[in-house]
């Protein structure tokens, strides 16, 4: 069964590139998170420089009046200190009353009060003065905005320090900072290139600016305030955001890894496992195929091992010897299923096969005995079994049960020796028309031999002793003739034992010459009967051959009805031919070869085809079983039937037949027909 894998592959996936997608997240938000922590401690830091550079200039003014100067005599330190301190902007020493005494402007920015009057700015002079004094200290204004010429302007703020001589109040030193000039002087600069620095509002305007950044969106800010007496300034550090890769920091990088690590060792682990589940699957399907195929057998299997224990049988196997596989496997020698009569034999058989003597090939037969007692006979097959290492474990043998094969063998014999049975009659059927007629002269002589002696007798007292013993032998001559004739019927007839013996192939020919002379004689047919000289006696049942020569010389003469061909042509004759021939196969003792020679119609193709099928004939009187019968008997003996056509008419029928070793004695061609030949 196939469960749907790809919906749990997706959740799978899913879920890594969800832990993925968080992880870079989550990295991303601490980096950032880290960066601003490090912006907040640099704009503290930032701040913590200007205060105190704000407190050194403090103290560097608060010089100025150490000496009890004149106005006059301030104006040089003064410009000295504005030389130095370029963020501020104007110098002032002004009375108790705010009135000023002297002042001095930074050589840098000599015009930021060229426009309007420095008069305006006294509420904010006036109002850190106030927090001065009240806290006997230095103080400072709210920041305002200065416009100069041309539309500029700058953002500016007053110190007001209260000047005392000798425990004397002397008026005030006021000083103009310049916002802007507080970012870039006080402030270490290198470290904070490329960052925005300045000085903002709490909504967020502006109020001097050292330097911008562009992209507000990719900016990290930081605010710090910056403490001062009398006024408090909001200090703004902006940060370029770092670019982010993809893995902001090594761990997300190795997290990263390891899940898609983790991601292909599972896709392995599925496709291993895939794997093993199709081979585990083949596996079960071989095995499947194989019960089926050991099941559905009729051949029993057999294994052994080399003890000779029953390791595994087939159902056949059981079937045939009717146990169970439980009672067979694991069982040992002698087998349950060995006749016990042949128990000895079979143990000396085994013990021949575990000697290690090579198995015939061809397999042996044997005799089981099934649980209920029974026998049956069986062909054993048996081959080494081979494990995977090389190493022989056993036995394996394959038993065929031949009871079947037996049955149909001895069914086919005797349906075989009916047949021939029968034919055999009918040949004596049509024999007996023939012998009829033939025996109608001998006996028509006889009588007349008998009446005429028997006139003489009565008629002729003094007849010569001499003409009635002439008569009379006439009269056994006949009977004598007679006499033959039938008992060469009686011979043929009479069902002899099949023996095979040794015969010689011109008795085989004696034994047919009387009834084919009758045949031929009555057809006006030469019958030429002719054996080699040296030709060995045949190993063959007599009467099988002489039933299969008389078939063929039968079969000649009926292709040579009267007047075809013709009796001026002098080709009807019929000839049966026996000599020495080698045989189908090279055998020592060589081979004899039988021809029937007809010069009759021959054998159109259609009945060539299927003359050797029994029943086929082309005669109204024919049983069509001759051939066939002939060619069974032929090769029963091992020898081979064929015909060829004979020019310049007719056709030849030849066998063979196996010779026996030892040779016949010398016969010499015969010539049986010249009795027989028409006269
Ligand atoms: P049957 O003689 O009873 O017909 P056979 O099996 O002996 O049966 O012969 C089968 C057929 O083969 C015959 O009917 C005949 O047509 C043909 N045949 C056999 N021998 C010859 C022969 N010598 N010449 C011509 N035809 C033959």
């Amino acid at each position: 069964m196939r469960s749907p894998r790809w919906p749990l592959w997706g959740a799978l996936l899913l879920l890594v590139g969800a832990l993925l997608t968080v992880l870079v997240f989550l990295a991303a938000e601490y980096e950032v998170g880290r960066d601003q922590a490090a912006l907040d401690q640099d704009t503290q830091a930032v701040a913590g420089e200007i205060r105190s550079g704000l407190l050194r200039n403090v103290q560097t003014l608060q010089s100025l009046h150490a000496f009890s100067p004149s106005p006059r005599s301030w104006d040089a330190p003064a410009a000295e200190v504005l030389t130095q301190r370029r963020e501020i902007v104007r110098l002032e020493w002004r009375d108790n009353n705010l009135r000023l005494l002297t002042h001095r402007l930074s050589p840098y920015t000599p015009d930021v009060f060229d426009m309007l009057p420095r008069g305006q700015a006294l509420p904010e002079v006036r109002q850190a003065c106030d927090v001065a004094r009240r806290q006997s200290g230095p103080a400072y204004s709210s920041s305002y905005f200065w416009p100069m010429r041309d539309g500029r302007g700058m953002e500016v703020m007053e110190l007001c320090l209260p000047v005392t001589e000798t425990g004397k109040p002397r008026g005030y030193l006021i000083a103009t900072y310049s916002l802007q000039g507080m970012l870039s002087e006080l402030t270490d600069m290198p470290a904070q290139r490329g960052r925005g620095l300045s000085f903002i509002e709490v909504d967020g305007t502006r109020l001097a600016v050292h330097s911008m950044l562009n992209d507000p969106r990719r900016t990290l800010r930081s605010q710090a305030l910056l403490d001062l007496p009398g006024h408090t300034l909001l200090l703004q550090i902006e940060s370029p955001r770092r670019a982010m890769g993809l893995f902001p920091n090594v761990l997300t990088a190795v997290v990263g890894a390891l899940s898609l690590a983790l991601l292909v060792v599972l896709y392995l682990l599925a496709r291993d496992t895939r794997r093993r589940q199709r081979a585990e699957q083949r596996a079960a399907e071989a095995l499947a195929f194989r019960k089926a195929m050991e099941d559905s057998l009729v051949t029993g299997l057999r294994a052994r091992d080399m003890t000779g224990r029953i390791t595994y049988v087939n159902p056949a196997f059981c079937q045939m010897v009717g146990l169970s596989t439980e009672q067979l496997v694991g069982t040992g020698l002698p087998a349950p299923w060995w006749p016990p009569e042949l128990v000895d034999e079979y143990q000396q058989r085994q013990a021949v096969r575990l000697a290690g003597q090579t198995l015939p090939r061809e397999g042996y037969e044997s005799v089981f005995q099934r649980s209920d007692g029974t026998r049956f006979p069986v062909l054993i097959i048996e081959a080494p079994l081979i494990d995977a290492q090389g190493v022989q474990t056993g036995y394996m043998s394959a038993i065929i049960d031949l009871t079947e094969q037996r049955r149909v063998e001895d069914l086919n014999r005797a349906s075989q020796d009916k047949l021939q049975a029968t034919a055999r009659l009918a040949t004596v059927g049509e024999m007996a028309t023939l012998i009829s007629h033939e025996l109608n002269q001998p006996l028509a002589a006889i009588a007349s031999y008998a009446s005429g002696t028997l006139n003489l007798l009565q008629h002729d007292a003094a007849v010569p002793s001499s003409d009635i013993e002439g008569a009379i032998r006439r009269i056994a001559e006949q009977a004598d003739r007679a006499g033959r004739v039938i008992r060469s019927v009686a011979d043929f007839v009479r069902r002899r034992d099949q023996v095979r013996e040794s015969v010689a192939p011109s008795q085989l020919i004696d034994g047919i010459a009387t009834l084919l002379s009758l045949q031929a004689k009555k057809q006006g047919i030469r019958l030429v009967l002719d054996v080699a000289a040296g030709t060995p006696h045949v190993h063959c049942d007599r009467t099988m051959v002489e039933q299969v020569l008389l078939n063929l010389a039968r079969n000649g003469m009926q292709a040579m009805p009267l007047g075809d061909p013709p009796t001026a042509s002098g080709l009807r004759t019929l000839r049966v031919a026996v000599a020495p021939a080698p045989g189908p196969q090279a055998a020592a003792a060589g081979w004899v070869r039988f021809d029937v020679i007809d010069h009759g119609q021959g054998l159109p193709p259609e009945v060539a085809e299927r003359m050797f099928t029994p029943f086929f004939t082309t005669k109204a009187d024919g049983m069509g079983l001759g051939l066939s019968l002939c060619r069974t008997v032929v090769e029963q003996h091992g020898g081979a039937l064929s015909y060829e056509p004979e020019p310049p008419r007719g056709t030849r029928f030849s066998f063979t037949l196996p010779a026996v070793d030892a040779q016949a004695p010398v016969t010499s061609a015969q010539e049986a027909g010249a009795a027989a030949a028409a006269a």
